[in-house]
């Protein structure tokens, strides 16, 4: 398989490049606008075609690149079909796969960072979104956020995964770039609460400021990445 794991400075994002083989076709999770470039460059270089760009959910913390993918590559997009984005090509549902080219990606919804939060699963690892990061979770704060129903997502759903699975988010603020589902079982303290109350309690007691460019972000993700204008 054909791994990248790529980094934005300016949000701390990941994004995620795929495919099975060289030649064959390929797959971004996450993409950002200011990248889009140097995306399309990569998928040329290692000698791909990008079929399908997908946003596990929509970003409060920087603009998506989905739209400009699609317009210069003729890429499919894709979200959950809870997302209300407008624009998007393709969407999938709890347990559905995405196929490309010799990888099938099974969805896994895991709302509670926001409604429409999706986790995207190949045998031996996942891309957890902003659903769990590494040693800490997704803010449950704003965008339809409910930390009821990432706990369910958490507990119910990811943590069921085998222990070695890898884990890949969306976000790193520490310089983490992969860890496993066991270990942040073990490790991840937002993840040793005795039950759903108690997480309940423990996300809506953290004082978060919102994201520099939440007010950017959301509504030009809404419309795949392009930014209404003043
Ligand atoms: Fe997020």
């Amino acid at each position: 398989m054909i791994f990248r794991q790529l980094y934005d400075h300016e949000s701390s994002t990941y994004t995620y490049l795929l495919a099975s083989r060289r030649g064959g076709e390929a797959l971004l999770i996450d993409p950002v606008l200011e990248h889009a470039d140097r995306y399309v460059q990569l998928v040329d270089e290692l000698g791909l075609r990008l079929v399908l760009a997908v946003d596990t959910h929509i970003h409060a913390d920087h603009v998506t690149a989905l739209g400009a993918l699609r317009d210069r590559t003729a890429c499919a997009t894709a979200m959950g079909e809870q997302s209300r984005a407008d624009c998007v090509s393709l969407r999938f549902r709890d347990g559905e796969r995405l196929a490309v080219d010799g990888l099938s990606v099974e969805a896994i919804y895991t709302p509670g960072h926001t409604d429409d939060s999706y986790s995207l699963r190949l045998p031996d690892r996942v891309f957890t979104g902003d659903t769990l990061l590494i040693r800490g979770t997704g803010r449950t704060d704003f965008q339809n956020g409910d930390p009821g129903a990432q706990y369910d997502s958490l507990f119910g759903r990811l943590l069921t995964l085998p222990d070695d699975t890898l884990v890949y988010p969306a976000h790193d603020y520490n310089g983490m770039t992969v860890s496993t589902i066991g270990e942040e079982k073990a490790h991840n303290p937002r993840l040793q609460v005795p039950d759903r109350q108690a997480y309940v309690a423990l996300m809506n007691g953290l004082v978060l400021a919102n994201p520099r460019l939440m007010d950017v972000a959301v509504p030009a993700n809404r419309a795949c990445g392009r930014r209404s204008d003043p």
